[in-house]
């Protein structure tokens, strides 16, 4: 092993260094809280918006989040914060303590979906006429082609 390279031990991580040991996870994504989903037409937009690349939907204690992975621009090659005296209050209030370094946001809520598939999925589960309301309007949609 290269003398050069820093063995770094778990104990001298601490509070006030542990930001100087990770890639800005914190600032890699950004969330927008949701209305509680709730009827078939509110998880199909849901399911628009996740079928776009980088869009998760998670639900945790607090509620449902729209969560899309967009690295903040101000993030610097070293993974500090490149406007950090005009940076955003939400930013300064984000405590380092168990945090995302430690519990990945997936792991920590009721429910998270990363894919279309894995939403779809519970669409199906929660609403038992998921696919006949689908089945329903391709009828129709035919059905007016046909008499026009
Ligand atoms: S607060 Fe946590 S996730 Fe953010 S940079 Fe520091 S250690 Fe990483
Ligand atoms: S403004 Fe700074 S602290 Fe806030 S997300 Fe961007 S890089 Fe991170």
């Amino acid at each position: 092993m290269s003398d050069s390279v820093q063995i770094i031990e778990t104990t001298d991580i601490t509070s006030s260094n542990k930001c100087d040991f990770c890639s800005a996870l914190c600032c890699s994504y950004i969330t927008q809280e949701l209305d509680t989903p709730r009827t078939m037409h509110a998880f199909d937009v849901l399911l628009w918006q996740i079928a776009h690349k980088g869009v998760h939907v998670f639900k945790d204690g607090n509620g449902w989040y729209l969560l899309a992975m967009t690295k903040c621009e101000y993030v610097m090659p070293d993974n500090r914060c490149g406007i950090y005296e005009t940076r955003p209050m939400i930013c300064r209030e984000h405590s380092n303590d168990a945090c995302e370094k430690e519990v990945p946001i997936n792991e920590g809520c009721d429910l998270y979906f990363q894919t279309f598939e894995e939403l779809d999925s519970y669409c199906r589960k929660r609403f038992k006429t998921w696919d006949k309301r689908l089945e329903k309007f391709e009828a129709e949609r035919a059905k007016e082609k046909a008499n026009k």
